[in-house]
């Protein structure tokens, strides 16, 4: 309002300027310029300026209105803008600076009646009216200037709570949008975390499976094969344990992101669990193309990962099946591809295979095996038979203990049958530690039933030879059964020895300190170095079957067996052959000077007491009998 007032009195004071001007009235144009110029810049100015700028438009305002009133032509209008000065500085200011105004007011007009009256120019009957108007001028002054406080002061709380209420509304309305967006987000998360693996980032078993049924509506419309790949990373558990905390997670997510760029886009890569990644492979031409798809993800595994400042060397073994020859449902696919990969894992590391429904059975067949073999374990339903070893004289000299699974109708599983899916499930630890607790306790009844206190050979996995308890197991067992230590052989195949690494000598080295012999087990048929050979501490070596069997009739056979015997004697290990069936292959193995010999032509496996007897009274008395 005040500005409209401004602009429309700017307006008006046109012609009265033009006449002003016209009549050479400057004190006029001046007065009336300024006046209004100052609320004109008041009521545009958004927000009122300093103490001493809004002083300045009161003095401005009170100084054209002093002027004005000094004309008697122009009274009327400067003692208005007299008024209108207190007005606005009480506005500006304060109700006090209006009352200094008003008071300055009644001065300037006190003064200018005088003049004015001294001039001549204000008889005495009007004077008194002239006293009388600037009094009561100045008392309305007062109340306006009273009554514009009050309403400011109104207006200033007013605006102030409006001006609360609307930062409490933007501050709400902020909050709302803030808690809107942290929705927003953690609804986005939890949507990623639905379909997506939370380590590796890439899509989960359940998201899999859902585009997996898509892609088989797909290609079954358009009479198309797709495939299903389970990748599975070598001895995962293994390296994970080696390299320490967080190197699993590590190996995993650069896994992930060598798998990723891997595949074309339009293939789908995700993980199912643990070290398993799967893959599905849309449009595949014919059965084929798999082997391309197979080596391109092992080219994934090529170079090496390099986890906690070591390189690691890493491989993978693949599970293939396809749609629709080996399922036709996202599940079917799946667990069929993992069977692949399974049965792939167990022709060793970076093996691939594609799905049979034969391989399914015998992998059920397993699985009903691992069942029986827990309950075997829990009956100690394992139990050592007996090989004679013998020396050249035939005297039985040792023993090799031989798991055998007593059945409940009390026939006998062979090694063959158990002791693989006993070490593919984890069983072997348990099993071996029977099996040699077992063996000890009789070694230990032979002597102290008067029969010829001979060592006996037990057979170690290489998963137990690995074990951490292994040491501890060998020595508690030894102390229960209270079989001296220098009574007991350890076998333990080459393999086995050389998967352990560095750790081998030290272990090979404790279990010695116990006082047990160590011998290696199919000596020859593993991949040791002879410099390695020499570093471990072992007593003795087992010359295989497959290399007697051709003896001695086969030169080149003849020739590796006779290096192996050397070689072992070089290295101060004596030699146990293995296998031996016929009196030439015992002739020849006899001249070329092996220590002892195990074999079906002096004995098979046999159960204990059997075996107590041939002890007793000798190998060829008790075969007679
Ligand atoms: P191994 O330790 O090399 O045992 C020798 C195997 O050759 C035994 O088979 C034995 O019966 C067989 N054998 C001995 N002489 C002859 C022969 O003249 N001709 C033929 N054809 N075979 C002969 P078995 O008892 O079936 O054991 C097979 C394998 O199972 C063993 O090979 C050993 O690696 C493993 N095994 C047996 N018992 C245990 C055990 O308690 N623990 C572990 N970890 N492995 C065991
Ligand atoms: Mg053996
Ligand atoms: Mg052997």
């Amino acid at each position: 309002m005040l500005r409209t007032c401004a602009i429309l009195g700017a307006v008006l004071l046109v012609p009265a300027l033009f006449l002003a001007i016209k009549d050479g009235d400057a004190t006029y144009a001046i007065a009336m310029s300024a006046a209004y110029a100052s609320i004109l810049v008041l009521s545009f100015l958004p927000v009122l300026p300093s103490f001493p700028a809004r002083a300045s438009i009161v003095a401005v305002l009170f100084i054209a209105g002093a002027c004005l009133a000094a004309r008697p032509s122009s009274l009327f209008a400067g003692a208005a803008w007299l008024c209108a000065a207190s007005s606005i500085a009480s506005i500006l200011l304060s109700f006090g600076w209006g009352l200094a105004v008003i008071a300055a007011q009644v001065v300037a007009m006190a003064a200018i009646g005088a003049a004015r009256r001294a001039a001549g120019g204000l008889p005495a009957g009007e004077a008194l009216g002239f006293a009388l108007s600037t009094i009561t001028a100045a008392t309305a002054c007062t109340l306006a200037c009273f009554a514009e406080t009050q309403l400011s002061k109104g207006m200033r709380r007013s605006m102030s709570a409006r001006d609360k209420l609307a930062k409490e509304l933007f501050d709400r309305q902020d909050a709302l949008l803030r808690e809107a967006a942290g929705r927003h987000d953690a609804e986005r998360r939890a949507d990623f975390l639905e379909s997506h693996d939370s380590l590796t980032r890439l899509r989960n078993r359940e998201n899999f499976e859902l585009e997996l049924a898509k892609a088989i509506e797909v290609a079954a419309g358009r009479g198309r094969i797709l495939g299903v790949m389970a990748i599975g990373i070598d001895r995962f558990k293994r390296v994970a344990e080696i390299h320490g905390p967080g190197a699993g997670d590590a190996l995993l997510i650069e896994a992930a992101n060598r798998l990723m760029r891997s595949f074309r886009d339009d293939d789908l890569v995700a993980r199912e669990g643990g070290d398993v990644f799967l893959v599905l492979l849309s449009d595949m031409k014919v059965p084929e193309d798999a082997k391309a798809v197979i080596e391109k993800s092992r080219r994934a595994f090529d170079r090496s990962f390099s986890v906690n400042g070591s390189e690691i060397g890493l491989s993978a073994s693949f599970g293939l099946a396809l749609f629709p020859n080996d399922g036709i449902r996202p599940d079917a696919l799946i667990r069929a591809s993992g069977v692949a990969l399974h049965l792939a894992k167990e022709d060793g590391p970076g093996s691939y295979r594609l799905y049979d429904a034969s391989l399914h059975e015998r992998l059920l067949a397993k699985g009903l095996i691992e069942q029986q073999m827990r309950g075997a374990l829990r009956s100690g339903a394992f139990l050592p038979w007996y090989q004679p070893k013998v020396d050249s004289l035939g005297r039985i000299v040792g023993a090799e203990a031989l798991a055998r699974w007593l059945l409940p109708e009390g026939d006998f599983r062979q090694p063959a049958d158990f002791i693989q899916e006993a070490e593919r499930s984890g069983s072997i630890c348990d099993l071996g530690r029977m099996v040699l607790a077992k063996a000890c306790a009789s070694a230990a009844a032979w002597a102290r039933n008067g029969l010829e206190p001979i060592p006996v050979s037990v057979n170690l996995s290489p998963f137990q030879f690995r074990s951490d308890d292994i040491v501890r197991d060998v020595r508690s067992i030894l102390g229960a059964t209270s079989l001296p230590a220098s009574r007991l052989d350890l076998e333990i195949t080459e393999s086995g020895i050389m998967d352990e690494g560095a750790d081998a000598i030290e272990k090979l080295a404790e279990l010695k300190a116990l006082g047990c012999s160590i011998t290696i087990d199919d000596f020859g048929t593993g991949y040791s170095s002879f410099a390695a050979l020499r570093d471990f501490p072992v007593d003795c070596v087992k010359l295989p079957q497959s290399f007697v069997e051709p003896l001695p009739s086969d030169p080149r056979a003849s020739a590796i067996a006779s290096a192996v015997i050397d070689l072992a004697h070089v290295l101060r290990f004596s030699v146990v052959a293995e296998g031996v069936e016929t009196r030439d292959q015992f002739a020849w193995l006899d001249a070329a000077r092996c220590d002892q010999y195990q074999g079906f032509l002096f004995a098979k496996p046999m159960p204990e007491r059997a075996f107590e007897s041939a002890l007793a009274k000798g190998l060829d008395e008790a075969i007679e009998c």
